[in-house]
């Protein structure tokens, strides 16, 4: 028989319900399907060896997101979802300021962060798969269940690398298919999945590695959040 403590862990605040109880899991890719630390040590090592000269591409590509990101939490206040969507995605607005700041062209930066951000990694992403999460995924997918990926960056090769394509019915991934929202913790992207998906926000369950970015755009869309570390839901209040 379960303890308090133990309670409290799978069911959550008091007014939770289990994860499967939602009818929509809206999950996102980087962090949450596989192990960070694992690829980045890894991704860290090849570069030093292979791409160095690739090194101060990447740095500011990242740096770019980190702002991006920074950006739109400080002025969420004065955003609306019913404003819609960019004219361009955020990630290619990403590749636009770092070609900006090196002074290098958009091609040029687009080629490097395609092949040490999407292609390089796979074969670690794939070592470093959550396989829990990734089988409790296809398990809640085969009983019924709706799913979709929100990631704020391109995700087809990263779900090939993670044999995890066939899991979800959406991907909004941004940067593909002609996906454009802002980065999280803007809630369109989630929203947007979650009318895809033909389910109301409360009864969507967003799984992800950053409260920061996952659980915020969740709180602000009105849904459930769920940090893939613990695995315990928080209602939307
Ligand atoms: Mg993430």
């Amino acid at each position: 028989m379960p303890n308090a403590s133990t309670q409290v862990r799978t069911t959550c605040a008091a007014s939770a319900r289990p994860l499967a109880d939602y009818r929509a899991w809206l999950v996102d890719l980087d962090g949450t399907l596989y192990r960070p630390l694992g690829v980045k040590l890894a991704m860290a090592a090849e570069l030093a060896a292979l791409g160095w000269h690739d090194i101060r591409v990447i740095r500011a590509f990242r740096r770019e997101h980190e702002r991006m990101r920074e950006a739109l939490t400080a002025c969420r206040a004065n955003l609306s979802v019913a404003e819609g969507a960019p004219s361009s995605s955020a990630f290619e607005q990403q590749i636009q300021r770092t070609a900006l700041g090196l002074a290098m062209s958009e091609p040029a930066v687009e080629r490097t962060v395609h092949r040490w951000m999407f292609e390089r990694p796979g074969k670690w992403l794939r070592l470093f798969r959550r396989r829990g999460l990734i089988d409790r995924i296809d398990r809640y997918r085969l009983q019924g269940g709706r799913t979709a990926l929100v990631s704020d960056y391109p995700a087809t090769c990263k779900l090939a690398a993670l044999r995890a394509a066939e899991l979800f019915e959406v991907v909004i991934a941004n940067g593909e298919r002609g996906a454009a929202f802002a980065l999280k913790p803007d809630p369109a992207a989630y929203l947007a999945a979650a009318e895809r998906l033909a389910t109301p926000p409360n009864d969507c369950v967003v799984i992800g590695d950053r409260d920061d970015a996952d659980g915020q755009a969740a709180r602000a869309a009105g849904m459930a959040f769920c940090h893939v570390k613990s695995m315990v839901v928080v209602p939307p209040r």
